[in-house]
């Protein structure tokens, strides 16, 4: 028993310390002491475990005030690496990183179908996977695993994230509930999965916009409407994963018909396809449905176009009004924008949206947020992924694998 409780003290002690390391570029005994609250002998012997296991290095000495000089510590870079995805419903970018974060590889495949059909993802999926472990031989035996984003709720039972046993509900897609070692089970590597949303939450909770930040809500507007709610430090899932759904939350009681086959839904007012069908109707003539039509459409209302500046006006209301929905609900210090189609709305007009927000919410809710753009540039949904067995690797050590 006794034994048993010292073991997980110094997982629980070797968790926090790594954790923390991750997250800060840099760092020293001393500051890792004060920032994971534990004694400097603890520290010295947990950094030690971690620079045995290649995880972590000494960077040089700093000198200090009249005693001996003091060692920079960081994260060793090639220690481990991750695999991260985002799935989408028209295409799979599956994008390598290192331990410190750092994008080593990307490899994005088109799934040419746009059918109720998995099939195609899943080939697109596996392909990826095997094209950038391909190239990548050398950092196999140090390859922690492949986090999955994706298209819907993903509902675990064990909460892990891990193992099989995850589904994935793509209802809006028309998809049949999918369990997801049907999409992908690569040889020799563990899969993790979650809502792409809820891993660009975790991106921005870790390394961006969110960070530091205990109440935050993380919106994602591309084709779909996502959302991950971090509350009290900790992602915000619900009894079956499938909290943050707010895309499906309605707007109006007989609205326009969603995707997901309810109507009134978030997302069928300001999703891409519902922005670029009503710029369509008022005679707009957007290229695509995809980036270049959301940016030309931005574009055509800032130089004056009154069709464009009528559907702006109107995304722009609908998202204020249900932000402010959820700042009434949660309290949030910081909304976050992401997604390509929040993006494109946010640059452009963030201080009209922050306006409309606190005109819908109560005073003093409405007064204790702040309205940021996501930090990462377009969209980090495979960075979050990546952070799924980057947690696996934080929570156990990396037993050695054959290549
Ligand atoms: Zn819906």
């Amino acid at each position: 028993m006794a034994a048993t409780t010292s073991r997980d003290l110094r997982t629980r002690n070797r968790a926090r310390v790594l954790r923390a390391l991750v997250t800060a570029s840099e760092t020293t005994r001393a500051d890792l002491a004060t920032a994971c609250g534990l004694s400097p002998a603890t520290i010295t012997n947990v950094v030690a475990d971690l620079i045995r296991e290649g995880l972590v290095e000494e960077r040089g000495l700093v000198p200090s005030e009249g005693g001996r000089p003091i060692a920079r510590l960081g994260v060793r870079p090639d220690g481990a690496f991750l695999l991260g995805a985002d799935v989408g419903e028209k295409g799979v970018a599956v994008e390598l990183f290192d331990l410190a974060l750092t994008r080593l590889d990307r490899e994005f495949h088109d799934a040419p179908t746009r059918a109720t059909d998995p099939a195609p993802i899943g080939e697109a999926l596996r392909a990826a996977v095997a094209a950038i472990r391909a190239r990548n031989p050398e950092r196999e035996p140090r390859l922690v695993g492949l986090g999955l984003g994706l298209p819907g709720i993903v509902e675990d039972a064990s909460g892990s994230h891990e193992g099989h046993g995850e589904v994935l509900h793509a209802q809006s897609l028309g998809w049949p509930a999918l369990p997801v070692d049907e999409l992908v089970r690569p040889d020799g590597l563990e899969v993790f999965a979650e809502n792409g949303a809820k891993t660009l939450a975790m991106a921005e909770r870790w390394f961006g916009a969110a960070r530091d930040v205990e109440h935050a809500i993380v919106a994602l507007l591309g084709r779909g409407v996502g959302l991950g709610v971090v509350s009290a430090g900790e992602l915000l899932r619900g009894s079956a994963a499938a909290a943050g759904e707010w895309g499906h939350t309605k707007i109006s009681v007989d609205g326009p018909r969603c995707r997901c086959g309810g109507t009134g839904c978030l997302e069928a007012y300001v999703g891409a396809d519902a922005l670029v069908a009503a710029w369509r109707e008022r005679g707009g003539g957007p290229v695509g449905t995809g980036w270049r039509a959301i940016t030309g459409l931005v574009a055509a209302a800032e130089a004056g176009d009154p069709a464009a500046g009528e559907v702006l006006d109107r995304a722009l209301d609908v998202l204020g009004v249900s932000l402010a929905n959820l700042v009434n609900l949660l309290n949030p210090q910081k909304i976050v924008v992401g997604g390509w189609v929040g993006l494109c709305l946010v640059q452009a007009r963030r201080d009209d949206l922050a306006e409309r927000i606190r005109a819908a919410s109560l005073t003093r809710p409405g007064s204790q947020f702040s309205l940021e753009l996501c930090h990462f540039e377009g969209d980090a949904v495979a960075l979050g992924a990546a952070l799924l067995p980057l947690e696996r690797l934080i929570d156990r050590p990396l037993t050695a694998r054959s290549p």
